[in-house]
Parts: structure tokens; C-alpha cells; sequence
């Protein structure tokens, strides 16, 4: 991956088999001391993979000579665009095996490129991947058929700014390949923020989020992208289309809708008029320890069900907990966190600390003020939270099967749920592995209605079958999933990975409308194949 700058101005590298920054790696002391922690992990890093070590062919195709300067078939941006950011990814870059690499890496940077680009695709046979930051954790930038002649990566991060911002309607028209910090930085000398905080902000885009539906930060509330979506505009083969910009609108179904989702199997969201909102003011956070974690849901619901609408709201159960710091007794945490632009939030988590004490909570009034500083378990909390990703991948180098699924279903069918995945998922890891295996939960999102648990899943691996491995963890997982009604997926999107479990959950008619949808503006099928739709 190119070189990007950072928060601070200054250009770091981007790893292209791994997450993030390669300077955030973790070294080979430090994954070697993550190992140790595990049994039966390797005794010393698998090698960190180089690009040169890939067998990368000729590309199949060439553009023509007016699209030739978009176009590049450099090995390293190929390679940065074969795979996603998920374990499996990860694993199979490790192990040199990496998923299809595509011939091309195009860069438009406006939208009569894209349309172009999508015209000489279609007319040639060539697969498009859109391509935001690349952090799709379910198959969602690889191509894995073989019908197609080349392929072709559409990476939109050239498509990076913020162009228009209507201060009397607080929101803004933003090119959809600009990555979280490069958006907020554009924002913030107008004293606003889009505020959708993914833990993978750094490193995905707009664009990513809208064809994903991301869910942000916010426990509660407006927490998916969606939420903030005024209009779009959305380049397909067919032709290109921007909605009217609305803040609300009853006329029949919504177009936004039908590309809200569509993780870039109907078109290419080039554009967006997105909801902005002011930067909080003030801010108060405070953790609950909890003997029992279901006393703990119970308390979950409680304020969930009240109007006092967290933005952070997260039950870490007892391994969850231990993991992050946030605690060492055994105790399950219920991470609050409130803000606010306009008004003070004090009360609010007062307010929610007697619900949680209500039901066997036992947390601290946090000092009242605009700049308490966090509790100890909520800055450990936060600190790993953000470095998870970068821990995984140094796991992975020491061969350990270690990743995240999430789900979400209503209060009634959760805490059977939780215990379900809990109870299967570790007994198909230890028949995987013959390693007692480490299966977390949190919740991650709360509504009035449900929930939606997040697990972290953790053993050691045999070396050259993790991924297998994890495919049958998976396997067993999506199974437990459907048995309860659960969904496939909360927030992390569909992909390849993710479509058995989809087509399994969505209405038949529903699938009729989606494949006529799919015919109708990509008729050559070039556009991310196999993704939503066969
Ligand atoms: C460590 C980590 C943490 C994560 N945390 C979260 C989280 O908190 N919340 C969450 O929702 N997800 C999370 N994810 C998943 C991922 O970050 C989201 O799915 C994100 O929205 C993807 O954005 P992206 O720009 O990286 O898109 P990509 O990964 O590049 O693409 C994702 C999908 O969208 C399509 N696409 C991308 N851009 C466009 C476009 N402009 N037009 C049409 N289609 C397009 C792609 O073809 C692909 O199908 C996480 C992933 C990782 C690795």
C-alpha cells in the first residue's frame, strides 16, 4: 500500500497483508511474549510476508490508452488489493497463498472516470472490486470466481474530498473514498463532525461504510451509517443516479436504500450529502462491575429501555473483560460513556449507574465535570480496543486461530444465545484443534428490543490448516446463529463469506427483487461477483 498520511501529517506505510500501519506492528519480542500466553502456539513469528515472494502473472488486460494513466499493475498495489482485512486474509498472506490477486488497480478521481472505467470493464469481461479502505472482513474486495477475464480493483480513496458544506442544513457533499481521518480532518475547522467511528476508522471509507451499512461507535441510537444519508449519488453500468437531498421523505421506497447495503454489487456510490453533527461539549464515562453476567444483560436492557440513550454502552463479559484490562475478579464491566453538544450529561449517568445498581452493579459516580477523566477499567477498555487489531494479526504469526463475529437478535433470545455460541463454538474449536479454546463475548450495540453480542474467538491452530480451521469454527458458529434466529451479521456486512447464512435469512421475493435489480444496472455481472447476488 502506498504511503498515507497520518493524523499527525506525516506519511507512514500501509501494510498490505496485515492491519494498519507497519510501524504499529508488533515486533517479534512482543508476539513471541502473546505465544507464550497460548498453548500450543508456535515457539517463534511465522516471517512477515513479502510482496516478491508472490507469484504475480502479467495482468490479463490492458486499458486503453485513455484510461491508462488510472490504471496501475504495480505487484505491491496489486497485492495490497487481493484480500481484506479478516483473519483468514491475513493467514493466507502469511502463508504466501494469498486469494486472487487482481491484474489492475484503478484510481479515478472523479466520477465520469468511474464511468468510464466501468464501461471499458464491461465491454472486455473484466471483474470490478470496489475498493475503499480495504477493511472488509468478509471476502468483500476479493474475487474468487474464474468467469471473468481480468480483474479488476476500483480503489476510490483518490475520490477524497469533502466538496460542499450547507451550514443552514448542518451536512455535507463528501467523495466517497475519503477514510475516516481524512473526512473528519476536512470537517473539523467548521466545528463539525460526521462523528461514525467504527473501530476501523482509520482505515475505511465513506464509501466503505454506506455500501457495508457500518455501524459506528454509538451503543445506542443513530449508530449505522445509514442514519446520517441524505443522498447519494452511485455510478453504475447502467448509468448514474443522484437522489434528492431530503431530510425526510414518504415517496414510495427509497432509492438510497436499494445502494445502502449493496456492498458494490449494484453500483459505485461515488458521492454523499451526509447529517452532520456538532462536536460534543461534554462528555462523562464510568465502568459497572457485574458478579453475573446475565444480572448484567438485565441491566443492559434496563437502560436501553430508558431514555437515557448512551453513546457508549458496552458489556464486556468476564474473559472479554479480563482481555482488556477492565478487569480482574472474574466480574463481567458494563462500559457507559455519554456526550452531548448542547447539555450537561452528568445526570444521565447517574441516572444509569442506579439501573445498573438495581440489578447488582457495583460502580463509582465518576467526578462531575466536562473533563472527569475516564475510570482505570474504561481507559484500559479503550487502549485495547484500539490496538485489538494489530494483537490479532501478531497472534497470527504465531499461529494462533484467533477472530471476531458478530450477530444480534431480540432480548429474548439472548442470553440463551450468548451461552449457545459460547458452549458450541468452544467445542468445535477444541475438535478443530485439540486446544481448549477462548470464546468472549461483549455486547457491542444495544436497542430497546435486543442486542448485538460480539465474540472473539482464540486457540491455537495447526500449522497450514488455521484457516481451515477457522472456516469450521465459523461453520459451527453460523449454525448456532441460525438455529436461534440470530442474524448472520450486524454490521460487519455479507461479502463472499457471509451468503449461505444471507440467503438463508432474507425472504425469497426479496431475493427475486435483488437479482432483477442486479440485471437491470450491471448486465455484463462485472460488478463485484458472487457478492449479495450469484
Ligand atoms: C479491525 C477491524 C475493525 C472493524 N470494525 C468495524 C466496526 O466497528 N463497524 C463496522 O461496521 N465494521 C467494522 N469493520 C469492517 C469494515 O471496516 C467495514 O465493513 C467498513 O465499512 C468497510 O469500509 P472500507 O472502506 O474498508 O470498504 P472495503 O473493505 O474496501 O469494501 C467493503 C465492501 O464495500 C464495497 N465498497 C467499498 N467502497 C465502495 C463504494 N464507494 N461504492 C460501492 N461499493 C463499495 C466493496 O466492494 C466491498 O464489498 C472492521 C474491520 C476490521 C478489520
Amino acid at each position: 500500500m502506498p504511503a498515507i498520511p497520518s493524523h499527525s501529517g506525516a506519511a507512514r506505510a500501509r501494510s498490505w497483508w496485515g492491519w494498519g500501519y507497519t510501524d504499529a506492528h508488533p515486533g517479534d519480542a512482543e508476539c513471541t511474549a502473546m505465544g507464550a500466553l497460548l498453548p500450543g502456539a508456535r515457539a517463534r513469528p511465522l516471517p512477515i510476508p513479502r510482496v516478491t515472494d508472490l507469484s504475480i502473472g502479467r495482468p490479463a488486460a490492458t486499458p486503453p490508452p485513455a484510461l491508462a494513466h488510472l490504471v496501475t499493475a504495480a505487484p505491491e498495489a496489486r497485492a495490497a488489493h487481493a484480500m481484506g482485512k479478516a483473519y483468514r486474509d491475513v493467514v493466507r498472506a502469511l502463508r504466501g497463498r494469498p486469494g486472487r490477486i487482481p491484474d489492475l488497480v484503478a484510481r479515478p478521481t472523479d466520477n465520469q472516470q468511474v464511468a468510464d472505467l466501468l464501461d471499458w470493464a464491461g465491454e472486455h469481461g473484466v471483474a470490478v472490486i470496489p475498493f475503499g479502505g480495504g477493511s472488509s472482513v468478509v471476502g468483500g474486495v476479493e474475487y474468487r470466481g474464474d468467469t471473468h477475464r481480468a480483474v479488476m480493483s476500483l480503489d476510490l480513496t483518490s475520490m477524497n474530498r469533502v466538496l460542499e458544506v450547507d451550514t443552514a442544513s448542518r451536512s455535507a457533499r463528501i467523495q466517497a473514498g475519503a477514510l475516516g481521518p481524512v473526512l473528519e480532518d476536512q470537517l473539523r475547522p467548521r466545528g463539525l463532525t460526521l462523528r461514525h467511528f467504527p473501530q476501523s476508522f482509520e482505515f475505511s471509507t465513506l464509501g466503505g461504510w454506506l455500501a457495508t451499512r457500518a455501524g459506528g461507535h454509538y451503543a445506542t441510537g443513530h449508530t449505522r451509517i445509514d442514519d446520517f444519508v441524505q443522498s447519494l449519488r452511485v455510478v453504475t453500468p447502467a448509468g448514474t443516479g443522484t437522489s434528492w437531498r431530503l431530510p425526510a421523505s414518504g415517496a414510495g421506497p427509497s432509492p438510497d436504500r436499494l445502494f445502502l447495503g449493496s456492498e458494490g454489487a449494484l453500483g459505485v456510490i461515488t458521492e454523499a450529502w451526509m447529517r452532520l453533527q456538532e462536536r460534543p461539549r461534554y462528555k462523562a464515562s464510568a465502568s459497572v462491575a457485574f458478579a453475573d453476567f446475565h444480572h448484567a444483560l438485565d441491566a443492559v436492557r434496563a437502560i436501553a429501555r430508558s431514555d437515557l440513550a448512551p453513546a457508549n454502552c458496552r458489556l464486556l463479559d468476564p474473559g472479554e473483560a479480563l482481555l482488556s484490562g477492565a478487569s480482574h475478579d472474574g466480574s463481567a464491566v458494563l462500559v457507559l460513556g455519554f456526550e452531548s453538544a448542547t447539555t450537561r450529561v452528568d445526570g444521565r449517568l447517574t441516572d444509569a449507574l442506579d439501573l445498573a445498581r438495581a440489578h447488582g452493579g457495583r460502580g463509582k459516580a465518576p467526578t462531575p465535570g466536562r473533563d472527569a477523566p475516564a475510570d482505570a477499567a474504561v481507559s484500559a477498555w479503550r487502549s485495547t480496543f484500539l490496538r485489538m487489531p494489530y494483537l490479532r494479526d501478531g497472534l497470527a504469526r504465531m499461529g494462533a486461530v484467533v477472530e471476531t463475529f458478530e450477530t444480534a437478535a431480540t432480548w429474548d433470545r439472548i442470553p440463551a444465545l450468548v451461552d449457545a455460541v459460547r458452549g458450541e463454538v468452544g467445542a468445535a474449536a477444541l475438535k478443530a484443534t485439540g486446544h481448549p479454546a477462548t470464546v468472549n463475548c461483549r455486547l457491542t450495540h444495544v436497542y430497546p428490543d435486543g442486542a448485538a453480542p460480539y465474540f472473539t474467538v482464540a486457540v491455537a491452530g495447526r500449522p497450514g490448516v488455521e484457516v481451515e480451521i477457522w472456516d469450521d469454527i465459523k461453520a459451527a458458529a453460523s449454525d448456532v446463529l441460525h438455529r436461534h434466529r440470530a442474524t448472520i451479521t450486524h454490521h460487519h456486512a455479507v461479502g463472499r463469506d457471509h451468503r449461505p447464512g444471507y440467503d438463508l435469512q432474507r425472504p425469497e421475493p426479496f431475493a427475486l427483487a435483488l437479482r432483477a435489480a442486479k440485471n437491470a444496472l450491471d448486465p455484463h455481472r462485472i460488478l463485484n461477483p458472487g457478492v449479495l447476488i450469484d
